[in-house]
């Protein structure tokens, strides 16, 4: 051990020093408090014997200000003193001491006592690393050894809060195994984990950068967040993501899509953090997913949050929803859906910013359709653009969220402009 002797007396310090060295430590020497003091900002020491008695500061004044220094660092101190009384003891103590040694020093003791300390501070390294390895633990997923969804959030949060003042910009990736229900189901769960574990590699192994995160979001749910990176950089590592799971060859025979294991990436980016949040873009990820889902899955799809809003068209002419989507492919994300009660389910998993409405099934499904959305408090703050033709019910049916009708047969031009009225 490094030891620090404080101690006025040369005799003392003498044959002190030579005790402890014979047991084996290492000792440096401070004459006052003072010394002591200023030896400690470029020392490291293990453990201090202190003299009571000292010109300047004392031991007691001394050992308070290396306690207030260390601060959580603890290191054993022990006290040497000519004065065996209770008070002084208590004193001590008081002061941030852990042992006495009465003079005269009997090597015996000094030696037991170093001994004794020793052990205490080998018990302070263990359970400091088991500290360690334990705030490590949780921060991490189990099974996947990525950060745990709590863990990712608290960094992504820094992230986010970097890229604002670097004004930089920053793209998040979710990522979902296709089918992995189905494939649990036919291999067992523990080949499922084992599974989840081989995918969860593929995609860290993908992550090129050093500030680049990945967590486990959810149960087969991944979420990557890429600082300084847009649209295009977010596109090329989603593919390589898609590919490198695919690359695994993880049979998967009775996925109804692809024979090996495959993942659906759904990305958002934002050039610049300024309007948004980063649950903002975590949300326009999970809806690119969506779509990714319904495109087919195994491949990837980044959108912007800046020039692309989401638009749900229902409608069951599918002619008319087809020039419709053509109207509006360049300027908006499109679900489209020629049911009504398909409509219901694709408006709570995407929540688009607009739903273009055929009002005959406006007034289907349960009743009404329009009613459901607006008695859902996760889509009753979707406006609804309703196509009113020949055979509509009377306007008076609709509710709040309809702000618009658009009258059919309508010009593409029309619709494009309706849309955007809406939506800004
Ligand atoms: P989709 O392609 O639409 O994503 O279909 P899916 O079957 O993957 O989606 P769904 O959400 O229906 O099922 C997800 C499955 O993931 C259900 C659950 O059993 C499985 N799963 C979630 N967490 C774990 C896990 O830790 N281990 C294992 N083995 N399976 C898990
Ligand atoms: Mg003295
Ligand atoms: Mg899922
Ligand atoms: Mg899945």
């Amino acid at each position: 051990m490094n030891i620090l002797l404080v101690e006025d007396s040369a005799t003392l310090r003498h044959a002190m020093s030579r005790y402890m060295t014979d047991a084996g430590h290492r000792v440096v020497v401070a004459q006052t408090g003072e010394a002591a003091l200023q030896l400690l900002e470029d020392t490291s020491v293990d453990m201090i014997i202190m003299d009571v008695e000292l010109p300047g500061l004392n031991g007691f004044e001394t050992t308070r200000l290396i306690r207030e220094w260390l601060g959580d660092h603890w290191i054993p101190i022990i006290f040497v003193t000519g004065r065996n009384e209770d008070e002084s003891y208590r004193e001590g103590i008081e002061a941030g001491g852990d042992d006495y040694l009465i003079k005269p020093i009997s090597q015996t003791i000094l030696q037991a006592k170093i001994q004794a300390m020793a052990r205490i501070t080998e018990m302070r390294d263990q359970l400091k690393q088991l500290n360690t390895e334990l705030a490590a633990l949780s921060e991490r997923d189990s099974l996947t050894q990525v950060l745990n969804r709590r863990t990712f959030n608290e960094r992504a949060d820094r992230l986010w809060a970097q890229a604002e003042r670097q004004q930089t910009a920053l793209s998040v990736l979710m990522i979902d195994v296709d089918h992995f229900k189905l494939y649990n189901d036919h291999y067992g769960h523990p080949a499922g984990d084992r599974c989840l574990k081989q995918v969860c590699d593929a995609i860290s192994a993908c992550l090129q950068r050093p500030l680049d995160l990945v967590g486990r979001y959810g149960g087969e749910e991944f979420i990557v967040v890429l600082p300084e990176t847009g649209r295009s950089g977010a596109n090329e590592v989603a593919t390589s993501i898609n590919q490198a799971v695919a690359a695994l060859a993880v049979r998967h025979e009775v996925s109804p899509t692809c024979p090996v294991v495959t993942v659906s990436i759904g990305g958002a980016c934002c050039e610049s953090t300024g309007r948004h949040s980063l649950e903002d873009l975590i949300k326009h990820a999970d809806r690119a997913l969506y779509k990714t889902k319904h495109a087919g899955r195994n491949h990837a799809q980044v959108d912007d949050v800046e020039t692309h809003k989401t638009l749900l068209i229902v409608d069951s002419d599918h002619e008319r929803l087809q020039s419709s989507v053509d109207a509006m492919q360049s300027h908006c994300n499109i679900l489209t859906s020629d049911r009504a009660d398909e409509c219901l389910e694709m408006a709570l998993d995407a929540s688009p910013d607009l739903i273009i409405l055929e009002s005959r099934l406006a007034n289907q499904f349960s009743n009404k359709l329009q009613l459901q959305l607006a008695q859902n408090p996760k889509t009753a703050r979707i406006p609804l653009l309703l196509i009113a033709d020949s055979l509509a019910l009377p306007r008076e049916v609709n509710t709040d969220m309809v702000r618009d009708y658009l009258d059919a047969p309508f010009t593409p031009g029309t619709l494009v402009g309706k849309v955007q009225e809406l939506l800004n």
